[in-house]
């Protein structure tokens, strides 16, 4: 799929524009503050009627406006469509249209256009917690695997239910009774996400290490390895022997589960670690690496997610350009082929050789 055209009216600082894309890399550039992100944003918003930064709706309408629109002409699904939304101050809903048809949710306009983002805290995801890489991966999965993203609510669910009892118990020590019961739906389901997860993180570091080989030059050899609990001895193993292996491991925890009243094994633990040619990255990886890990990673996701639907999502890069060594730059810039990719930049004096220039400023293109 591919942006052909772009047209806002009072959507943040921009009054009015109407930018036409390159199907290719769009390089936009402009000082800080001028509506480089904002771009990005409406490309977003247009793609899945969500925005990565505003809290409200509301917030996207410039200042003192009656209402902001947000128009596209895409191709996509092999013919020409456009993609249109109004919204409004304070509380009135939006107006959502396609083909000039009225919509009641963005739902009916999944699939049109699909992006993925990579803004700046996604650089560090492989440096913190492990939290933000099973978000990360869940993001990913839930898309790709509606199935998953069923299992994944239920796992929360039970898990949720499970913490209560274990607190309640204080109180009331006979609901304790009902625990091996959660405990055995919690592994059953488990054992579920474990294997999407294993699934997915296989054919994730089989694209993302053909990314960072072009990415560093062929010099950095990439692997990825999906942590689960300790009892598991394959994750490829069918559901009901993880299921058995979950229980095994829940089991020898029992009692600590009882004391702390806290759920404390199982896939909501989950990590995975990256390594470049044997080294563990999170312990001793550079900036660089760490950054372009982060982006081949990303990279690798964007490339499962064409596989599936036939289609490249947009790539949405803000602000990782100016993060990179020279190298990787030209990597960014000149060597992702597929796709249409929109890159933010406040550095003057960039091109590519994949498509064309955007300038920024004050809301207007230049
Ligand atoms: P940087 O390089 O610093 O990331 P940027 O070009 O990405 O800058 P944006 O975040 O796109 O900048 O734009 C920020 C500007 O948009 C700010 O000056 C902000 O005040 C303005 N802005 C944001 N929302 C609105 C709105 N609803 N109405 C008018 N202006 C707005
Ligand atoms: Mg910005």
């Amino acid at each position: 799929m591919n942006l052909e055209k772009l047209e806002l009216r009072s959507f943040r600082n921009y009054e009015e524009a109407a930018i036409e894309f390159d199907p290719g890399v769009n390089l936009i550039v402009g000082d800080n503050a001028q509506g480089k992100t904002n771009l990005l944003e409406a490309i977003a918003y247009l793609g899945s009627g969500k925005s990565f930064r505003a809290q409200k709706t509301s917030e996207m309408v410039r200042f003192g406006a009656d209402f902001a629109e947000i128009q596209g002409q895409i191709f996509a699904q092999e013919r020409n469509q456009i993609l249109r939304y109004l919204l409004f101050p304070g509380s009135r809903p939006r107006q959502i249209f396609r083909n000039g048809a009225r919509k009641k949710s963005a739902s009916e306009l999944s699939g049109v256009l699909p992006t993925v983002l990579f803004c700046p805290e996604d650089l560090l995801i492989l440096k913190m917690g492990s939290s933000q890489r099973r978000r990360f991966g869940d993001l990913a999965l839930c898309q790709l695997r509606p199935n998953y993203d069923a299992a994944l609510t239920e796992y929360h669910r039970i898990l949720d239910q499970k913490s209560r009892i274990l607190k309640d118990r204080f109180e009331n020590p006979a609901i304790a009774a009902i625990l091996p019961e959660y405990n055995l739906r919690l592994c059953q389901v488990g054992a579920l996400l474990i294997s999407y997860r294993a699934r997915f993180y296989e054919g994730l570091e089989k694209s993302a290490a053909k990314f960072h080989s072009q990415f560093s030059g062929g010099v950095e050899n990439f692997r990825l390895e999906y942590k689960t609990v300790s009892t598991v001895t394959d994750p490829f193993a069918p559901v009901a022997k993880l299921t058995e292996q979950l229980l095994d491991h829940l089991q020898r925890h029992e009692r600590a589960e009882l004391e702390t009243a806290q759920c404390l094994t199982g896939p909501h633990k989950d990590d995975f670690t990256v390594a470049l040619n044997g080294i563990d990255l999170k312990a001793y990886g550079s900036q660089g690496q760490t950054r372009t890990s982060a982006i081949s990673l990303k990279l690798a996701q964007r490339e499962l997610m064409a596989r599936e639907w036939g289609e490249e999502p947009v790539l949405l890069l803000d602000d990782v350009l100016s993060e990179l060594d020279p190298g990787r730059q030209d990597f960014v810039l000149n060597q992702i082929v597929s796709g249409q990719v929109f890159i933010t930049c406040c550095e003057p004096g960039r091109f590519t050789k994949l498509g064309k220039t955007i300038e920024i400023k004050q809301g207007n293109v230049i």
